[in-house]
Order: structure tokens, then sequence, then C-alpha cells
């Protein structure tokens, strides 16, 4: 987005005045390891290149005035009362702020524009991007204290998850705030720590296709997901007579042909996915920093076949775009995020993104009347000021 624009727009919403500082934060998309993050495993997410703006000025009044042209809204927060819930989209804004009130310094008035490009509620993570462009700006305008940048992170993992309620990991702030250009992040999650690999797509491009669909049961079996990994631990321990597993993570391949015999069959999917699709991210790390495409994309496939048949995350609209991916012959496609709707990723040859998507999308619709979204998307960096 043009900054200049940005700012006329902040101008008409606020009026005039000093000029505003701007800030932006990407979303995300993971590119492999899928239901990995809360189990300690390994994850491998970009930063895109669809942003959320966040325009930033100080006022002498005691409110801060918070402006989302996406849903051209404007809304009040009382800075002597920043961390009362409003179970709006504010309250991501507001756990933020709480946040920092507790850990950087007094918040003070302000005026803040959010304008977003990344589709909001498919997957690609703009609740991270709010969050980090709330802290960023933040911090810098009404001259905070500076905080390490995993303290950073993970104060905004506590706004999502204790003040908006979502029970996600620390990959989207993770992504939001440290992705790399040309790079991907391998993050071990039971650290937390990362390592950035670069990318070298080699001739082809990273297409998302979003379903637009999202199935309400996915919420209730992201956390039945949850609590057969915690039971799934439990047995394990129980049933070896010992008490130090603590994460499906810890489990080496060589050790499942000894595990999954003695567990109940759902449990042994669940467990053997986990421990899989670890696998799988190192070895697509490796295969990314070497040009290997070919065989990334076959670790895509792979992953998905595990999401859908051992892990029983996927969906009928899920499970027809990567079909369409293999009948297409391109290298590889999976569905990416929690899963049950959502969006999937595509290694398309470059140049021929435009033409996959349309016949992508021209088969979704005859098959299910819904038009899909697709973004083409680039490894970014992360969290910024702008101007
Ligand atoms: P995702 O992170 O995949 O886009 P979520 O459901 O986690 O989906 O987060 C979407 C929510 O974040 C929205 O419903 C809204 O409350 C909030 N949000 C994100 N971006 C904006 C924005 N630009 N303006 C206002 N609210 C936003
Ligand atoms: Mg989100």
């Amino acid at each position: 987005m043009k900054t200049g624009k940005l700012k006329k727009r902040f101008t008409e919403i606020f009026g005039r005045g000093r000029e505003p500082e701007v800030y932006r934060a990407p979303g995300r998309v993971n590119l492999i390891g899928e239901h990995t993050d809360y189990n300690d495993g390994l994850v491998l997410p970009i930063a895109i290149d669809l942003s959320t703006y966040g325009l930033f000025r100080t006022t002498d009044k005691d409110k801060i005035r918070v402006y989302s042209e996406n849903l051209n809204k404007m809304e009040e927060i009382d800075p002597a009362n920043i961390s009362r819930r409003r179970d709006d989209w504010t309250d991501y804004v507001r756990g933020v702020l709480s946040g920092l009130e507790s850990r950087a310094g007094t918040i003070s008035g302000f005026d803040f524009y959010l304008n977003s490009e990344i589709p909001v509620g498919s997957g690609l993570s703009s609740s991270a991007a709010l969050e980090l462009v709330t802290a960023v700006g933040a911090i810098r305008t009404l001259n905070l204290a500076e905080l390490e940048d995993l303290d950073l992170v993970k104060l905004c993992q506590k706004a999502e998850n204790d003040f908006v309620g979502a029970n996600t990991g620390i990959m989207d702030q993770y992504a939001s705030y440290l992705g790399r250009a040309g790079a991907a992040l391998l993050i071990d999650t039971s650290e937390p720590s990362h390592r950035p690999v670069k990318l070298e797509l080699e001739g082809y491009e990273l297409l998302v296709i979003d379903t637009t669909v999202s199935h309400t049961h996915g919420n209730n079996e992201y956390n039945r997901r949850r609590r057969e990994c915690e039971t799934a631990i439990d047995e394990i321990n129980e049933k070896f007579e010992k008490d130090e597993l603590r994460s499906l993570s810890e489990i080496a391949s060589e050790e499942l042909s000894a595990i999954l015999p003695r567990l109940e069959q759902k449990l042994a999917n669940r467990v053997e996915h986990v421990v899989r699709e670890n696998e799988r991210v190192e070895e697509a790390a490796n295969c990314f920093r070497q040009g290997r495409i070919k065989e990334v994309g076959e670790l895509f496939y792979a992953s998905h076949s595990s999401l859908r048949d051992l892990y029983e995350v996927s969906s009928p609209e899920l499970d027809f775009l990567i079909e369409f991916a293999r009948a297409e012959g391109i290298p590889g496609a999976r569905m990416t995020g929690g899963g049950f709707g959502g969006s999937t990723i595509h290694l398309v040859p470059e140049g021929q993104t435009d033409d996959y998507l349309e016949r992508a999308v021209g088969e979704f619709e005859n098959e299910f009347d819904i038009t899909p979204g697709g973004f083409p998307v680039s490894p970014s960096d992360g969290a910024k000021f702008q101007n």
C-alpha cells in the first residue's frame, strides 16, 4: 500500500495535525509442519508480502481512538481502562496494549488507523499482524521500553491466548515479527528458537488458495486433537512405565514401531502424524535450502495425506484442491493452517500461476458452487517502522 494514500486517509478520519508514523506487520503462511506447534515440534512459516498497516499519532487527549478501514469502524479505548475486554476486534489491540502497559511503560492517548491487505479470517493470520503492528507502533510512538524479540512475540501471543481467548501456538506472531525476505523460519517451538532457511524456489512460485469455507466443528476438533495428544503422552508413559515423555515431539521415528502397536488405533495415528511431520519439516528445510523443489513437493503431498488420514483434520474442499494439484502435475500442495476448511498452498511453476489459479477456481466453483480466493505469496520481512 502507498504510504501517502494511507496518510491522507488518516487525516480524513482524524483531522489535520502532525504527520502520523506508518508501521506494517505481515501475515504469514506455514509451508509445512501442521499441528506440531502445540506438540513442541517444528514449523516452517514465511511472513508474506501482504500486510496490515498501522498509522500512529500521539495526542494530548486522554483517549485512544482506533479506526479500522476494513471494518469501517471507529472505537475508543480509555487508557485508564485498557484491560477491559469488549469481545470485539479491539480486544486484539487492548490485549497488546495491556501487556505493554505492564512490561514497557505508560500508555497515553493516540490516534491509530488500521488498514489490512491480508484477507481476514483466511488463515493468513491477520490477527497476529494486527497484534504486531499495534505492538511495534505503540512502542516507538509512545516511547515505551524496547523488549527482547522473543518477549515481544510472547506478549502478542498472550494477547491472543488470554485476552481474545484463541488457543493458538507461537508460530503466527513469531513469523509476523521475525520473518525475513527470501527466507522461511524453521522454528523449534519447544524452546522456542528459530533458524532462517533461505528459500531457493528454482523457478517455482508459492500460491495460496483459500477455500473460504470454515467448518464450524473445527474449533471443537482442534481442542479435541490437543487433548488426544495429551492422552497419548499419558498412555505412553504408563505403558512403558516411565514418566519422562513431555511432548510427542520427543519421540524419535525409530521408536514408533515399538510405541504405535501398543496404542489404540486413533491415538497411534495422531502420534505417527506428529512424529513424521516433524521429520518432514526438517527434510523440507534442507531441500528448500538446496533448491530441491520436487522433493519439497513430495513432502507437501505426504503432509497433506497424513493430515487427512492420520490426523483427520482435512475437509472435502481442501482435499479437492490437493487432488486438483496432483492432476495438474505440479510438484506439491497441501492444506495449511488448522484444517476443517481454510487455505491450501501450492508450488506452481513460475509464470503459470494465473492460469493455474483460474482453472482451480473454475473447477472448485463447479464442484462446490463457491468461489475460492487466490493469493500468490513470497517470503517477506517481519513487522517494521515504514517511514
Ligand atoms: P486470521 O488470523 O486467520 O485472519 P482470526 O480469526 O485469527 O483469522 O483473526 C481475525 C480477526 O482479527 C477478525 O475477526 C478481527 O476481529 C481481527 N482483525 C484482523 N485484522 C483486522 C483489521 N484490519 N481490522 C479490524 N480487525 C481485524
Ligand atoms: Mg489468527
